[in-house]
């Protein structure tokens, strides 16, 4: 699993080498979206997309796990994607 925060760049590379990965958007401290890489609905509301930490995995089962950790649940699913 790799965290972008305040890397945009880094980021959006991620996404472009790892098409079919998964990101797990990080709302708040306890509140995670789990996404498809691709999906067109991965916040960004914010000037810099990773303002809010994504974490990106090839594994989905990896970002899963670390919002449930976090959190004590699984990560909401997005509406657009399904991921
Ligand atoms: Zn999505």
């Amino acid at each position: 699993m790799e965290t972008f925060v305040n890397d945009d760049r880094g980021y959006q590379k991620w996404i472009i080498r790892n098409f079919h990965g998964f990101v797990l958007h990080q709302a708040s401290k306890t509140s995670f979206v789990l996404h498809k890489a691709y999906c067109d609905h991965i916040d960004t509301y914010d000037d810099v997309i990773t303002k809010k930490p994504k974490h990106c995995s090839l594994k989905r089962h990896e970002l899963t796990g670390y919002a449930r950790d976090i959190s004590g649940k699984q990560p909401d699913q997005c509406r657009s994607c399904g991921s």
